[in-house]
């Protein structure tokens, strides 16, 4: 639609069209029940079958096996970077964080108040632009589990294979790249994303745990970030947050009649591809400073060769409809974040534009 912009913040983020309007439809009187999912009782029949149905079609995207419990959560992704030792660990604990990016490290100096964790490998000194071959870390031998952030939002750094851990299971926050590709979850003892990236608005945090480790919190840990309460009550001791499910519900619904995360994936390369190459044939005009094996599908950040340009760079696209282009404060430059719900068509005009700005200011 001609008002619509072309967003490419890293989240909050773009939601596919489709689902806005869905919502925009069923907002005022949700299916007849003369009312809007904001209003309705969370305890309700309506609301059951929307948090259900959530579930349900989450379950299918990533073939959720059944021994892993769904929990639709509060407090963001960083709420999860304490209740996860908490729930996991004793406080004596060891485990061991492998930090590809900053939101790596954030996570690994929350675990220090709850456990006794381990940086084994640390990409800081190459300013988060790698990965590494995880056959030459040590670990340690008692760990309780790995950590790993899947996709590293401000970095653009993303694991393309998961390690297997000698010892202790895999933890993964998958916030920024949840839902763009399959996984294979058996792999993984807990998964753990903020919904405003991928598949929904913020507000919502989406775990899923084995089921087996449910139930071992800490004393000390609140009942807010107990998994089992949460796994007891399906994700309804409190009050969730119901409208913010419901968009994720939409959001699952729409990648399932898309074909399903293979589908997805094969989309979320080819836009990825475009924008990589417009880069790399630049003749150094632009760059990204990411190993090349290990650039994120969804974050791509680069600098211009003329740093004195990239105000006007984010300026112009804006006047273009092309939004959110600037980098994190903390590393600058751009970043364009490309999750599933933004088009083919937005990373070409951006292509597009970047070709153009670049034959004017060369
Ligand atoms: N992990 C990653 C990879 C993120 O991108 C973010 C948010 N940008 C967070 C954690 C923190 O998430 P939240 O703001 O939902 O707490």
């Amino acid at each position: 639609a001609q008002d619509r912009v072309f967003n490419f913040a890293a989240g909050p983020a773009i939601l596919p069209e489709s689902v806005l309007r869905k919502a925009e439809s069923e907002l005022y009187n949700w299916r007849g029940s003369g009312m809007s999912v904001m209003e309705m009782s969370h305890r309700g029949k309506e609301f059951l079958s929307i948090i259900q149905k959530a579930e349900s079609d989450l379950r299918s995207l990533l073939s959720i096996p059944s021994d892993y419990a769904v929990l639709f959560l509060q407090g963001g992704a960083t709420t999860q970077f304490a209740a996860i030792p908490l729930n996991l660990c004793t406080q004596s604990d060891p485990v061991d964080f492998v930090v590809t990016g900053s939101w790596g490290d954030k996570a690994f100096k929350e675990a220090s108040k709850y456990c006794k964790p381990t940086l084994i490998w640390s990409g800081k000194s190459e300013k988060y632009t790698k990965i590494p071959c995880f056959d030459d870390l040590e670990q340690n031998p008692h760990a309780k589990y790995l950590h790993i952030c899947a996709n590293e939002t401000i970095h653009g750094v993303e694991f393309k294979n998961y390690p297997t851990p000698k010892n202790g299971l895999m933890v993964a926050d998958m916030s920024s790249n949840f839902c763009s590709k399959p996984v294979d979850v058996s792999k993984f003892g807990l998964i753990y994303a903020g919904a405003q990236k991928n598949v929904g608005p913020s507000g919502v945090t989406i775990v899923i745990i084995r089921k087996d480790l449910i139930g071992n919190a800490q004393e000390i840990t609140p009942v807010m970030l107990d998994y089992k309460i949460h796994a007891d009550n399906n994700s309804l001791y409190n009050t969730p947050p119901c409208y913010g499910i419901y968009m994720c519900g939409l959001v699952f619904e729409d990648l399932l009649a898309q074909g399903g995360l293979v589908e997805v994936e094969k989309k979320n390369v080819k836009k990825a591809k475009i924008l990589y190459d417009a880069i790399d044939e630049s003749k150094g005009f632009y760059r990204c400073p990411v190993e090349k094996s290990v650039r994120s599908l969804m974050n791509v950040p680069f600098t211009l060769e003329k740093a004195e340009l990239e105000a006007e760079f984010v300026k112009e696209a804006a006047k273009e409809k092309m939004v959110q282009l600037k980098g994190h404060r903390s590393v600058g430059g751009m970043r364009a974040s490309i999750y599933n719900a933004m088009p083919l068509a937005g990373v070409e005009k951006l292509v597009a534009f970047m070709k153009d700005f670049q034959a004017r200011h060369a």
